[in-house]
């Protein structure tokens, strides 16, 4: 174990601690991140690592660090057991969960419940109501929020798939009911194709999710994704904060995202922020949330799916609604109240994600170590990112090295200070998406703002 306490107290003295020690259970970026917002707080940090993290920035920048493990996720990031005795050996009072690994697994709350500690999120049950995305879409129906429309259950044989596929029309998509990250979905467009996608769509499934449980749902074609932010205390009050636009993606997994969307307006904004708000009351949904959508042509939405934790794309509506939401999400597990808090949107917000892949080569992983890291600054510029000069980015995790996230008055001057942003982001000796996003900064297409989630297909990316 490492302890780094250097005898400096960071607490506030304006500020009364609401916990004494958060043990961060993820690494990388969003580690880092969960504890720049505890320090401010006056918060202790225990950091875990996995051997291949040991040199990792947020290793570096906890009170504490317990290693738990060697590189496969299922012996570090995702062992329960391991996690918890971290968490008793450093006597730290709560669990933050950052995204991704244990996030959204309710037999995590469900342990630190049994043994005292607070897990920085929503409780079991809620995970279990959303964590499912089945379930998920029944508890939605009964809320009154539109959902996509397809199988009532999970779909186990072929007639039945046929049967939904028929009912909703085609094209369908198959998706892993545990599913995440885009990953194991197949769109189907005829009767003839569907027994093979079923059949690879469900051994997918259980491959990346160890649970084969696909449903079907009727494919949009040209849809917009966009997502609501919402926040929920224990004592039933529920504040969305806006929209995120994450249409732009690759293969289903997001690459940009803004806020806020080219295409909602006042009125569209408050139905989705209300049905938002309506499906976490309908779980009275305790934390930070997000309830995704799929919206249409004709401005309908309909519900895809809810995240029951901080994502990715936070940032961009922490620079909008001028609020940090993982100190949010604290002083909620502490208890505290939201009522009457009011957050003023100002201003556009784009982020974009840099992973260590290749542009040039469809995108494969490109890991090793950086000779420079140079990152953008000034005006309206934010960099989160774990990485710095001499790290080096293992192979063994998400591709993501860096977030940019830029917010200016209007989004044209968002994207102005995006590209300039991007032109001062120096990174040598990997390969990373950052020449990418250049472009699509330039493209006409992204600036006009109309476009849908196909976008990148028909994007051509110009080799150097
Ligand atoms: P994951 O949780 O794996 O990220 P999502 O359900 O959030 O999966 O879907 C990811 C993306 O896949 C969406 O943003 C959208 O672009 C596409 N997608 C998912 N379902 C549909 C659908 N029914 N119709 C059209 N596109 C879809």
């Amino acid at each position: 174990m490492i302890n780094h306490s250097s005898g400096l107290n960071h607490k506030h003295s304006s500020e009364k601690t609401l916990f004494n020690k958060i043990l961060v259970a993820n690494r990388g970026e969003i580690a880092l991140r969960i504890m720049q917002t505890c320090r401010e707080m006056g918060i202790s940090t225990v950091a875990v690592y996995s051997t291949v993290d040991a040199e990792s920035m947020h290793v570096k920048y906890a009170d504490e660090a317990v290693c738990i493990g060697p590189a496969l996720s299922r012996e570090s990031y995702l062992n329960i057991p391991r996690i918890i005795a971290a968490a008793e050996v450093t006597n730290a009072d709560a669990i933050h969960p950052g995204y991704g690994f244990l996030a959204e697994n309710a037999d995590f709350a469900e342990v630190c419940a049994s043994v005292n500690i607070k897990f920085i999120g929503p409780t079991a049950t809620m995970i279990n109501q959303m964590g499912d995305k089945n379930t998920a879409k029944s508890t939605m129906i009964f809320a009154g929020v539109p959902v996509v429309p397809g199988s009532p259950g999970l779909v186990t044989d072929l007639q039945q798939a046929i049967e939904t596929a028929q009912r909703t029309g085609y094209p369908v998509i198959i998706k892993p009911t545990a599913g995440g990250g885009g990953k194991g979905m197949r769109v189907v467009t005829e009767d003839s194709q569907m027994e093979k996608a079923l059949n690879t769509a469900r051994s997918e499934a259980e491959q990346s999710f160890g649970n084969s449980g696909v449903y079907i749902e009727k494919y949009l074609e040209n849809p917009r994704h966009v997502e609501i932010q919402i926040l929920s205390d224990q004592h039933g009050n529920t504040i969305h904060l806006g929209e995120r636009d994450c249409t732009v993606q690759r293969r289903h997994q997001k690459l940009i995202e803004e806020t806020p969307s080219p295409v909602v307006d006042e009125a569209l904004r408050k139905k989705m922020g209300d049905a938002a708000v309506a499906a976490a009351r309908a779980i009275n949904y305790e934390g930070a949330g997000t309830i995704e959508f799929l919206l249409d042509k004709h401005k309908d939405f309909y519900f895809m799916e809810m995240n029951t934790r901080i994502q990715v794309e936070h940032p961009v509506t922490e620079e909008r609604y001028d609020v940090d939401l993982v100190k949010e999400q604290i002083l909620i597990a502490a208890g505290e109240s939201i009522e009457g808090r009011n957050f003023i949107p100002k201003g556009h917000s784009i982020e974009c994600r840099i992973n260590a892949e290749d542009p040039e080569h469809s995108f494969r992983p490109s890991p090793g170590q950086l000779q420079v890291f140079h990152t953008p600054g000034g005006h309206g510029v934010r960099v989160d990112s774990h990485a710095y000069a001499s790290y080096v980015v293992p192979s063994n995790y998400d591709s993501m090295i860096a977030k940019l996230i830029v917010t200016a008055h209007s989004r044209d001057e968002a994207i102005a200070r995006m590209s300039r942003a991007l032109d001062e982001f120096i990174v040598v000796g990997i390969k990373t998406t950052i020449p990418f996003h250049k472009q699509v900064m330039h493209s006409s297409v992204f600036q006009s703002g109309d476009f849908d989630t196909s976008f990148l297909e028909s994007f051509r990316y110009e080799k150097k």
